[in-house]
């Protein structure tokens, strides 16, 4: 690998990453490695910002004439009114993580969600006319079952417990029902057991998009045994720490074909490398770093 002064130059661009924390972002360490290979001049740095600092900040990327920038927690939703424009699912999701500076105008992406797609694409799971199962009602959850709408999920019945989410949820609720896609969209409390277990019967892909098994409690589940699932049901969560949580194990023991959240990472880097840099990030290279 060559060294940072070999690799910087007068004429290198920055791509950044704003949010806080950002010192465990994996990251830096993927888009450089990328940029290294490609052989582009970008660097990627991450940038801790605090929130009566946002505004200062994006108004100093305007100024620098920066490439672009991703948005992590907490700032997905507040960067949205810094911003000149927004892409169709950005807007309709309410939250963006990607920003490409297009001629001056700050433009918001949303990729959490189609990478969700993209991850169950490559293992050759599609989702038009299919229905979905959907626990959680947060910037994941909220991504994916918007974007899985447009991308022609048929149906998705989402369950979240009655915490600050819930009025979250009901809104994603009404957004999916008053787009114009063939996706009927319903809200279920995740402790009414009957009704999770009649919706995962009913579904060919059950997601977990809450925080539930993702460390430190990897032994939490939100179902309460295997018995709920069948070998046809694709299982997959967004969880990627721990790789393979208890639901997946529980679904891996029981048949199912399952996904964990790796991939939606991934693509949805590579989605917002392609914005920056209107090419294919190589994702085989970052797919080994990674895993
Ligand atoms: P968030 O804080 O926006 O939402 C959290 C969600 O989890 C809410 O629906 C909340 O009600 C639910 N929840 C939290 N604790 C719960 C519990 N004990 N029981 C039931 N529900 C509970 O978070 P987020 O950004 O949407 O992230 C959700 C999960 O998705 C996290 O595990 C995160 O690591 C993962 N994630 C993965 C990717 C990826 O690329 N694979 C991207 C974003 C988030």
């Amino acid at each position: 690998m060559n060294s940072l002064f070999e690799r910087i130059s007068g004429k290198t661009k920055l791509i950044a990453l704003l949010g806080s924390p950002v010192s465990h972002s994996y990251s830096p360490r993927m888009y450089n490695l990328a940029f290294e290979n490609l052989g582009l001049d970008y660097a990627y740095l991450a940038f801790n910002v605090e929130n009566d600092q946002l505004k200062d900040v994006i108004r100093g990327l305007r100024g620098l004439g920066l490439i672009g920038f991703n948005v992590t927690m907490p700032y997905k939703t507040n960067i949205l009114t810094l911003l000149d424009e927004l892409s169709t699912s950005a807007s309709l999701i309410g939250s963006v993580n990607t920003v490409v500076n297009t001629q001056g105008r700050l433009i918001g992406h949303n990729t959490d969600g189609m990478g969700f797609v993209k991850s169950l694409n490559e293992v050759g799971i599609q989702l038009k006319g299919r229905t979905m199962t959907l626990l959680g009602a947060g910037g994941a959850a909220t991504a994916i079952a918007i974007q899985a709408a447009m991308n022609g999920l048929k149906g998705i019945s989402i369950f979240n417990r009655k915490d600050d989410f819930w009025s979250k949820a009901e809104h994603t609720v009404e957004v999916i029902n008053k787009m114009e896609v063939d996706c009927k969209c319903s809200l279920y409390d995740i402790q009414d057991y009957d009704m999770l277990r009649k919706e995962i019967e009913n579904s060919d892909i059950l997601t977990n998009s809450t925080k539930i098994g993702m460390v430190p409690h990897v032994d939490e589940c939100p179902i309460p045994d295997g018995t709920w699932l069948r070998p046809n049901l694709i299982v997959t969560d967004t969880v990627y720490q721990p790789v393979k949580t208890k639901l997946l194990q529980l679904a891996e023991q029981n048949g199912c074909k399952i996904v964990n959240g790796l991939g939606m990472m991934l693509w949805q880097g590579a989605l917002a490398f392609e914005i920056w840099t209107e090419k294919a990030m190589p994702i085989e290279l970052i797919r080994k770093d990674l895993f």
